[in-house]
This record gives C-alpha cells, sequence and structure tokens, in this order.
C-alpha cells in the first residue's frame, strides 16, 4: 500500500498493559471494518505508537480484504490538499476522494486541524458521509478531544462518539519487549543487558528507545565491534542524560507527588503513617527508584530518615500492588511523564 509503511504491522506492535485495550480495539476494527467501533480515536503522547497502530489496521486490512479502499493522510498533508484544492477550484475532485472513494480513512494527528476553521468544516462533511456509509473511520490524536482548543464543537463532538483509546508510556518490561522484537527483526546480536541498560534509562517515548538500540546496532556493524555496557553507556550517554531528565531531584518527584495526591511534600517526609499519606510516600518512593540513579540509602534520608530497607519495601509495595489494580500503572507512568516533562 503506497501511503502505509510495511512495517508498521500488528506483528510488530508489542502489547503491554499500556497498550492492549487499543491494541486490540485496533484488531477488532480490522477484522471488521465500519462495523463497531466507528469512529476510532487513538490518544497518545508523542512516540507513543499512535501512528504505528493506525497503520496497522490499514496494513492488515489491505492484507486480508482485497479491494478495500484505505486511504491514509496525516492532517497536515489533509490541510493543505484541500486549500490547494480550493485554489484550483477543484473541491469536487477532493470531495470525491475522501467521501465517495474510501472504505477505510485513516487520518493522523488530528489536533493538527486546531485553528483551520475550513478544513473542519470540509472534514465534518466528510465524516458525515463516511459514517452514513458505515466506512471505517480511525484518528489519532495527541489529547482527549476535549481538550482541543479552537475546534468546532460539532467536529469535537463527532470525535467522541465512537471508541476512544489511548496508548500509555510502556512499563519496563514492555520497552524491553519491544527492544528484543527490533533486535532480531535486525538479525543483530546485541547482548540482553545492553537492552536492559536501555530499557531502564530511555522511558517515556518508544521512538527515543528504538532509536536507542538502532544507533548500537549500526555502531556494530561500522565500527565491527561487539556492543558492550561499557560501548553503550558511551555512545548513549546523550540520550541517557537527555536535558529533561538530568535535573531530576528528589525535591522535585517529592513535590509533583504531593501535588497530584494533594499532601505537601513535608507530608512524605514525615512520621504520619495514615494511608492517605503512606499510598503517595510509597509511589513517590517507587518513581525515584525507578528513574534516578539515587541509591536506597540515599532516598530513605531525602523521606525523613528512613532506612533503606524502609524504601525497598516500599517499592515492592507499589510493584506488588501494579499486579492487582490495573489503574496504579498508568498513574504511576502519568507521574513519571510530569516529572520529566516540565523543566524544573
Ligand atoms: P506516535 O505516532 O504516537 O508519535 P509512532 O507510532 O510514530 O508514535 O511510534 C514511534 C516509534 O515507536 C515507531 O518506531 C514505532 O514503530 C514504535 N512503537 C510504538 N509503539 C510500539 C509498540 N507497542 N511496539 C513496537 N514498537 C512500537
Ligand atoms: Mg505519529
Amino acid at each position: 500500500h503506497p501511503q502505509l509503511r510495511e512495517d508498521y504491522t500488528f506483528d510488530n506492535f508489542i502489547i503491554g498493559n499500556n497498550n492492549e485495550f487499543a491494541a486490540n480495539a485496533a484488531k477488532g476494527i480490522a477484522d471488521n471494518p465500519g462495523a463497531n467501533y466507528n469512529p476510532c480515536l487513538i490518544y497518545g503522547g508523542v512516540g507513543m505508537g499512535k501512528t504505528h497502530l493506525m497503520q496497522s489496521i490499514g496494513n492488515s486490512i489491505y492484507q486480508k480484504m482485497n479491494g478495500k479502499k484505505i486511504v491514509f493522510i496525516s492532517a497536515e498533508t489533509f490541510v493543505s490538499e484541500f486549500v490547494q484544492a480550493v485554489q484550483k477550484g477543484s473541491q469536487q475532485a477532493f470531495k470525491n476522494k475522501y467521501r465517495n472513494n474510501v472504505d477505510v480513512l485513516l487520518i493522523d494527528d488530528i489536533h493538527e486541524f486546531h485553528s483551520k476553521e475550513s478544513t473542519q468544516d470540509e472534514l465534518f462533511h466528510t465524516f458525515n458521509a463516511l459514517y452514513d456509509a458505515n466506512k471505517q473511520m480511525v484518528f489519532t490524536i495527541d489529547r482527549p478531544p476535549s481538550e482541543l482548543v479552537n475546534f468546532a464543537n460539532r467536529l469535537k463532538s463527532r470525535f467522541e462518539m465512537g471508541l476512544n483509546v489511548d496508548l500509555q508510556p510502556p512499563n519496563y518490561e514492555t520497552r524491553l519487549a519491544i527492544l528484543k522484537n527490533m533486535n532480531e527483526n535486525s538479525h543483530s546480536n546485541i547482548p540482553e543487558e545492553v537492552m536492559e541498560l536501555i530499557s531502564k534509562n530511555i522511558t517515556t517515548n518508544i521512538r527515543d528507545l528504538k532509536a536507542a538500540l538502532t544507533k548500537l546496532i549500526a555502531y556494530a556493524e561500522l565500527v565491527g565491534k561487539n556492543i558492550t555496557l561499557e560501548i553503550a553507556q558511551n555512545q548513549l550517554k546523550q540520550a541517557f542524560n537527555a536535558p529533561i531528565q538530568a535535573n531530576i531531584t528528589i525535591d522535585r518527584v517529592q513535590r509533583i507527588v504531593s501535588e497530584y495526591f494533594n499532601i505537601t511534600p513535608n507530608d512524605l517526609k514525615g512520621k504520619k503513617r495514615t494511608k492517605v499519606i503512606t499510598y503517595p510516600r510509597q509511589i513517590c518512593m517507587y518513581i525515584i527508584r525507578e528513574i534516578t540513579d539515587f541509591s536506597t540509602t540515599e532516598i530513605g534520608l531525602e523521606f525523613g530518615g528512613r532506612d533503606h530497607t524502609t524504601v525497598m519495601h516500599s517499592c515492592q509495595r507499589i510493584e506488588d500492588r501494579m499486579k492487582t489494580d490495573s489503574t496504579l500503572e498508568p498513574l504511576v507512568m502519568n507521574l513519571i511523564r510530569s516529572v520529566k516533562e516540565h523543566g524544573n
């Protein structure tokens, strides 16, 4: 298919609990386009796999269902094609292309339509025509539709009426699985411990995660050396110490976690053992352990001089709880994202 990347398939899309719902929905759509989940909205941050998952739907339908017309387009291209059509007076051709000649319409990054009033109008009518004809639509977006600005309400409500699924940052195991899959696909033999190192250090963006491994694979090929932990450390210094992550202090994590739970950093450091305090305290320790190099002893000191075994216990508590409470992991991932995202 001319518009779809061959490697953006379900086979190459590693499933973890961060994306399980979205991935299963996507497969359901691919099995039965236009039937149940229409439209489908996939949302998630940068590098979270939105484009990959959407194109997997396209590729799967293309393989299995001969003759289905699948159109994949980025919102940006849609805008510029429409603007050109208006300038050239070829709107009718544009309408034909997107309203009458499509079985599956995939539009990537629809937040890009913000402030583009006439294109939004056009999309609205396109949407209605396809919807009435039971043609499948899938859109990706970087935020929930309710948070779109400069966006026609009637269009927002159209986006919201189907199935909305989101892609969260992957956990450590899923990150590692993604790298292993890549390692296999490219027939390279990067040692497992090196992939573990990368998974530990690059936590929020799958694109960055993959880029790190790509670099090492290239290094092995071009320099002709086997990749050791030391070489990996050295080559990925920049990616590991991206400025965004360099200034993560225990203080900062405590501030963000306490804000989220509506308590104070002093509560986290203090002696209180009520559940409203201990739970955030454990989460906070867990996050620090996950994303910084501080030892459990150092962490304990910053929590009112607690012992390192207390810190280890707290982290274990959170890990255990993640296995039974499916809301905990997304919560932790979102907190980690906040810690990393907004400077100081
Ligand atoms: P987005 O569109 O959300 O910014 P992409 O779909 O471009 O993200 O994904 C970024 C990179 O991460 C791509 O190389 C993609 O193949 C890869 N990727 C994302 N999610 C997964 C996953 N679950 N398994 C394997 N690779 C993934
Ligand atoms: Mg994308």
